[in-house]
């Protein structure tokens, strides 16, 4: 089973912080329309006969700017080139402005199973600073409108953020239960690089929020969300049962997923030691005009040798909070024996209190998920 990825690469204007490719200014959603479902057919010959596709996942930039009937011809593409009989999720990540009773209605009806909301904060001077394009009141209004229509949906949040007294993030995680939310992603405010929040740093305008502000900041939404509930599935996400994102379950174990529009990326895996990734160009007038000249997309596609295989899988597999990483299918799958090649690594870092290990298989503990990238760097290096 295999997944497919979306990127609606449309956004109404910049948050400060995000370094996903979009464009505020060229909103023409019919060319971008028809580049991807010739991207889809060309793609459709190759793939579409090789694994059934469990799930879709419309991202972005903002895929709910795109109207009604523009996602439903990418959905029918999407049916037409590929098996999607035994398709059992379809998610499209919305802001708060587009969450209106008749296009929620309308994408229920056309086969949207999942929607993940980016309220990011219910305070109006988190999101002036963050730039985004909605206020409180908006994001408040979104989540009642969208619990109305939708049973699966996410709520994502940012922590973190300069100033943020501690309180208003205990206050966005209790109105958002209060609200109905049943899943969360929760993310730090990270500063990327090329981003208007880098520049603000540079200049001194704007001081990020310290490691250690931050892991107080994590290790209380793990407590708080756990304790009413919410199962921690994932590093960042949390579900009450059946919630839980289908989608990003599969990435994170390593399965197929082929990516869609610019700046998409895709991985797939023929067998254990044979596998690609590729990413499209990321420029829509780019990516629309080589599919016009039917030629593909594309930016950069490299094979994964088995040693880099098995660093994925490490850093993927460590980040499921309860499953944790198998090392049996680390061995069979990828050749790697972690328990004798990592003896050392496993032993400090399970007595630093980072990861336990339990039944063939490497759990992050919750000091350890706060700094899961480091502790799966440990392993893998
Ligand atoms: S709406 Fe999303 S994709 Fe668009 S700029 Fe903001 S964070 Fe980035």
């Amino acid at each position: 089973m295999a997944g497919i990825y979306v990127h609606v690469p449309f956004c109404t204007q910049r948050c400060t912080y995000c370094d996903f490719y979009f464009t505020t200014t060229r909103h023409n959603f019919g060319a971008f329309v028809q580049a991807l479902e010739a991207e889809i057919e060309v793609y459709g010959q190759e793939f579409g006969g090789k694994e059934p596709i469990e799930t879709l996942y419309f991202g972005g930039g903002t895929p709910s700017l795109l109207p009604l009937d523009e996602l439903a011809r990418i959905m029918a593409a999407v049916e037409c080139h590929f098996d999607t009989s035994a398709i059992c999720e379809v998610t499209l990540e919305m802001n708060p402005e587009e969450a209106k009773p008749p296009y929620l209605r309308g994408l229920r009806d056309l086969g949207i199973t999942r929607l993940s909301l980016g309220v990011q904060s219910f305070f109006d001077e988190d999101l002036r600073f963050m730039n985004r394009a909605h206020d409180a009141a908006q994001a408040e209004a979104a989540v009642e409108a969208v619990g109305r229509v939708f049973e699966t949906f996410s709520v994502d949040l940012i922590f973190g953020l300069p100033d943020q007294p501690f309180e208003y993030w205990g206050a966005n995680l209790e109105k958002a239960i209060r609200l109905g939310a049943p899943h969360f992603s929760t993310y730090s405010l990270t500063v990327e690089e090329r981003t208007p929040l880098a520049k603000q740093v540079s200049r001194g305008l704007v001081e990020p929020a310290g490691d250690e502000a931050m892991r107080e900041l994590f290790l209380f939404t793990m407590e708080y969300l756990t304790d009413r509930g919410y199962d921690h599935y994932e590093v960042c996400s949390f579900a009450k049962e059946g919630q839980r994102s289908l989608h990003n379950q599969a990435y994170w174990r390593h399965r197929n997923y082929l990516g869609f529009g610019p700046s998409a990326h895709s991985f797939w895996k023929t067998t254990h030691s044979v596998a690609h990734r590729w990413s499209n160009v990321r420029n829509v007038n780019r990516y629309n005009a080589l599919l016009q000249q039917h030629e593909l997309p594309l930016d950069e596609r490299e094979a994964l040798k088995p040693d880099m295989l098995a660093d994925e899988y490490l850093l993927l597999g460590l980040r499921l909070m309860q499953e944790g990483l198998d090392l049996n299918r680390l061995e069979t799958d990828y050749g790697v024996d972690l328990l004798t090649e990592k003896r050392t690594a496993l032993a400090d870092l399970e007595r630093n209190g980072l990861l336990t290990l339990r039944n063939n298989r490497v759990l992050l503990t919750r000091e350890g998920a706060v700094v899961a990238d480091a502790v799966a760097l440990k392993l893998a290096e």
